[in-house]
Order: C-alpha cells, then structure tokens, then sequence
C-alpha cells in the first residue's frame, strides 16, 4: 500500500502494447488501395478461379463480410490456389504511388513510448511495402503479417477431400445473399482477423498481454473481435463510436487529440512533437 500510495500520481501504465492494422488504419481509405484490392480480387476470381463475372461482386461481398478477407471465404467454399499467387496478382498491381510518407504520422508513432505491433491480414511483401510507401517501416518492433499466422512450409495447397466436397457446396452457399447463420458457415483453413484464434496466435507470437493493449483497426468486425477478447479498442476511419469500439478516430492522426494518456506518462518527449489539430487530420495520401 506504501508503494501505491507514494507513487500514486504516476499509475501504472495503462497500455504496453498499441496493436496496428495496416490497410485502412494507418492510410485513409480515400487512397484507393482497397477499391482497386477488390477490383483485383474479382479478376482473379474470374481469370483464376472461373466464377462467372456477373456473380464475382456478390459472391466477394458475401465472402469478405463472413470470413473477414475474400481470401479466407474462397478457402471455405473449397477454392484451392496458391496464396503467393492470390497475393502477387491482388496487391501487385495497386496504386502504392497514391501513398505519400507521412511524417506526422511517424513523429507521433515514434514519440509514444509504448511497445508497437502491426496485425495485418495482408502479406508481408504488401505491408512492408506499405509502410515503406508512408516512410513507417522502423516505427513497430514487429510485423504480424498474413504469412506470420499461415506459415505454409513451401507448399500453398492443399487437395484434400474436405475441400474438394466444399466445393461442390459452392454453388449454393455463394448464390445466397446472406449466409443463413454463422454456424452453417464452413470453416476457413486460413488464421486472420476476424477469428479470435487469430488474435489468440497473434498475442502469443508477440508476448501480448491484451488487457494492456491498445488495438486499432478500421474494421468493426475486428474491433468487435478484440474487444470481445479484452483488447481497448479504436475504430479508426470514423468519428462515431459503434459497439466494441472503446474509442473512434475519423483519422489515425488524431490519435493524439482522442487518447492524450498515451502521452502522459513522457510529456517531455512528446514536447518536440509539433502537432495541430489541422495538421492531424489532414491526408498525406494523394486520393
Ligand atoms: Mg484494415
């Protein structure tokens, strides 16, 4: 009691670890990585995958709404295919020009003195890349990327008869508006956000204590996810709160203005920091 008592004015600290979704969070949507992902998405539907071009919208949403990537959905209804090959043919050709460094973005990431994190569901070429493009590349100790949960030991695919049986299912499942309920839902053999063995993976690969951690990410299913599973959480993107979400930024640059507690504990440091509310949420990314 002593010790709480003599040190009272400087608690322990509330978070250890911020937890960082790429796509989305740490760039605004208005860059239009994430149209041009989706367009690349449909065409190796059609090209690779021989879904017909008048359904691949519908099935995708349909997909991604349930599995979190397109990716994980296709796996479920028994689509088998080499995942470098989805990756090269889905990121390798978006816009990363449109990404511009972001150096207020930096100075604030790396004015924190908290532990960073990147939780992604994209490939580790396609977020290195990224944060190459917004000049964060040395702002995280570490990287969990898509191939971090999905290690694959030289060999993508698989042809086993579970998924071969699926895919005789798909049909039906894909021409469905709504999946009737999410235990009718085949599994995934994929490990990403939004499933909590996921974040269950991701905690134990980074040594994360989720009651000490701030997570952020533009998508609510994750943020529901994380909440569910002791994470704080930020929906970032929007400047409304929704269920799950402890906080909402319309921009990762007001990160400052929402959480100021983040920089109680090293005020001094974070002096340096030149930062208006202006600056905060303008755009680095040319839309
Ligand atoms: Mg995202």
């Amino acid at each position: 009691m002593e010790y709480e008592n003599q040190y009272q004015h400087v608690p322990a600290a509330k978070y250890e670890w911020l937890l960082f979704d790429v796509d989305d969070t740490l760039y605004p949507l208005s860059s239009g990585l994430s149209k041009a992902c989706t367009n690349n998405i449909e065409e190796f539907m059609i090209q690779k995958l021989g879904i017909e071009g008048n359904k691949v919208s519908e099935i995708n949403r349909v997909l991604y709404k349930n599995y979190g990537t397109s990716m994980a959905g296709l796996r479920a209804v028994g689509y088998n295919f080499d995942y470098d090959e989805y990756h090269s043919f889905v990121h390798g050709r978006l816009p990363y020009e449109n990404l511009k460094p972001d150096p207020v973005l930096r100075s604030l990431l790396l004015s924190l003195p908290i532990r960073k994190v990147i939780f992604s569901n994209g490939d580790k070429v396609h977020v290195a890349k990224v944060l190459r493009k917004l000049g964060l590349e040395d702002c995280f100790e570490r990287v969990i990327s898509f191939e971090t949960l999905n290690p694959t030991n030289g060999s993508n695919t698989s042809d086993d008869e579970h998924s071969f049986q699926l895919r005789g299912l798909s049909t039906e499942i894909l021409d469905a508006t709504n999946f009737p309920c999410q235990s009718a839902l085949p599994e995934t053999p994929i490990i990403c956000k939004p499933f909590e063995n996921a974040f269950g993976q991701a905690f134990k690969i980074a040594n994360i204590n989720p009651q000490k951690t701030l997570f952020f990410d533009d998508s609510i299913r994750n943020i529901q996810t994380g909440k569910q599973i002791g994470l704080h959480t930020v929906l970032v993107g929007t400047s409304h709160r929704t269920n799950g979400a402890d906080y909402a930024l319309e921009s990762i640059h007001n990160i400052r203005e929402a959480l100021p507690e983040l920089w109680e504990s090293d005020t001094k440091k974070s002096e340096g920091i030149r930062y208006s509310g202006k600056v905060a949420i303008r755009t680095s990314v040319m839309a």
